[in-house]
């Protein structure tokens, strides 16, 4: 390990400012021009990081082809043992990584900032091993020739991330773009550009200079940049779905290939059988209370047996209630801040609107530090709503906060079809020990990614992505590599 473990994560923070990685070199945007990187548990500013534009996007890109070149003649196996080789030397660095992005994102340490730097380096290891998996076909076309595919790297992949999970999300894109032989630019979250570069850093002391880039910045001076370019060849985004549809809008003007990871307002069904005490738990874990909800697969409307309803309720909020809120770094902390002061006035705003729904009851959970450091801190206390139907607006757009609701149901063709009714397709979860039931459930939900009595989040190995408006390609998986990150090429020889 040549660059020393930095545990302190203000030092960390204070030693990756202004820093974009291009060409493999760690350099300020060219204009000089930055902004600051807050702490959203105090609101003190952690570090100021470079503001790009279309100039270093340029150089990033021209930086990232040329390398390209000499990176997908490599051997396959030996570029995935060289993106293995950057999981194991993120493993190392776990402790590090989830102390930086607690205090970039305000993710508590035990429950989210450090088991998601740990994810990150699986990640890593998964996709560096399927590097042999880079397989074309051989066609029985006729006997005079020899009919292959091959599949090729696509060349210049541009990546642009959220803040909600900026290292697994990222890796989730790079590791396999890379294995498959493309080159990367990504373009980071301007709320959380720290531990991702972190991570590039890292990598820089393993990979050849150039193959992996990222800068920081704005999406309208550099996300669109980055998507505009003419010599990216296809676009990653995880993002919002307004944001998703400028960015898909610029690849078709384009033609080129863009996968799409959006939002979600993500059903949790809960049956009559239903183990009470596992689905409550179960609830706690699905909508993501842990990161703040602020994940596109959070449980956000939990239909409820009618009787089971008002047990679940009351066992429910007693169980968020007993969630502590407060420091990130605390390893006693379940629940930290959100990520910004727009994101916490959108919560509010949805908290609001929950408030006004005619027969909602809002059951405000969990107490807000009383901690005078966290004064400034944008701490929200998980809402639980009741009453509410799944047409009203609090249940139709996505909060991306604490915000859940919990909806009786009597009739299992009406719930299907209320779980259905969303413009969103992306995860969903089934409750009960009726097999038959489950299979049929599951089998109906319009989303891309279904479990039965568990909701976990996204795992190396099983393809990840949504239907409707929640996106657009698979991610995590060897679908994922082989079907977005290459492209395949026909040869035929003809042998008389
Ligand atoms: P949020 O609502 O959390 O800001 P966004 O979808 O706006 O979600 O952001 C996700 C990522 O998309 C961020 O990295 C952001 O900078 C980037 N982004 C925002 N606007 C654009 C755009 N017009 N073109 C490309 N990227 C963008
Ligand atoms: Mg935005």
């Amino acid at each position: 390990m040549t660059i020393p473990l930095q545990l302190d994560p203000h030092a960390l923070a204070a030693e990756l400012s202004n820093k974009n990685l291009i060409g493999g070199e760690l350099v300020p945007a060219s204009s000089g021009k930055t902004f600051d990187v807050i702490n959203p548990a105090t609101m003190e500013t952690i570090a100021t990081t470079p503001f790009s534009d279309a100039t270093d996007v340029d150089r990033a890109v021209q930086n990232a082809k040329t390398a390209q070149k000499a990176w997908a003649k490599m051997n396959a196996r030996d570029r995935g043992k060289l993106v293995a080789a950057c999981g194991t030397a993120l493993m190392e660095r776990v402790e590090e990584m989830g102390r930086l992005i607690a205090l970039e994102t305000g993710k508590a340490i035990r429950t989210e900032s450090r088991p998601e730097a740990s994810v990150l380096a699986d990640v890593f290891i998964y996709f560096g091993g399927l590097a042999s998996e880079l397989k074309g076909e051989s066609i029985p076309f006729n006997n005079e020739t020899l009919t292959v595919t091959v599949r090729q790297p696509i060349g210049v992949i541009g990546a642009i991330i959220p803040w909600n999970a900026p290292l697994l999300l990222m890796a989730l894109k790079i590791a396999p773009a890379l294995v498959a032989g493309n080159s990367v630019v990504v373009k980071s979250a301007e709320e959380a550009p720290l531990g991702v570069l972190r991570v590039a850093q890292v990598m820089n002391e393993i990979l050849p200079p150039g193959v992996f880039n990222i800068l920081s910045g704005f999406g309208p001076e550099a996300g669109a940049p980055l998507v505009e370019h003419k010599s990216v060849g296809k676009v990653s985004f995880t993002g919002s779905v307004d944001t998703g549809r400028i960015v898909y809008k610029t690849a078709a003007e384009r033609i080129v290939p863009c996968t799409l990871e959006l939002g979600g307002k993500s059903p949790m069904i809960v049956m009559a059988d239903a183990d009470l005490d596992r689905a409550v738990a179960g609830a706690l874990t699905s909508m993501r209370f842990t990161r703040q909800g602020q994940s596109c697969t959070a449980a956000s409307r939990i239909f409820v047996h009618e009787d089971l309803h008002d047990a679940f309720v009351e066992k429910m909020v007693a169980a968020v209630n007993a969630m502590k809120m407060g420091d990130p770094m605390d390893e006693e902390t379940d629940i930290g801040s959100v990520i910004s002061p727009q994101q916490f006035q959108t919560v509010q705003k949805y908290i609001g609107i929950g408030k006004d729904t005619a027969g909602a009851t809002a059951h405000v959970c969990s107490a807000l530090p009383t901690d005078a450091r966290f004064s400034k801190g944008l701490f929200v206390q998980p809402v639980i709503f009741t009453g509410t139907r799944n047409t009203d607006q609090i249940n139709q757009e996505e909060i991306f906060g604490p915000v859940t609701c919990v909806i009786p149901w009597r009739d299992y063709e009406d719930v299907i079809a209320q779980a259905n009714d969303t413009q969103f397709g992306l995860a969903a979860s089934v409750w009960t020990n009726n097999l038959k039931l489950a299979m049929d459930a599951v089998h109906r939900i319009e989303a891309g990614f279904c479990q039965v009595n568990q909701n976990v989040v996204v795992q190396a190995g099983l393809s990840y992505g949504g239907v409707k408006t929640s996106g657009l390609g698979k991610e995590a998986s060897l679908e994922s590599m082989l079907e977005h990150f290459t492209q395949k090429k026909t040869i035929i020889i003809n042998m008389t």
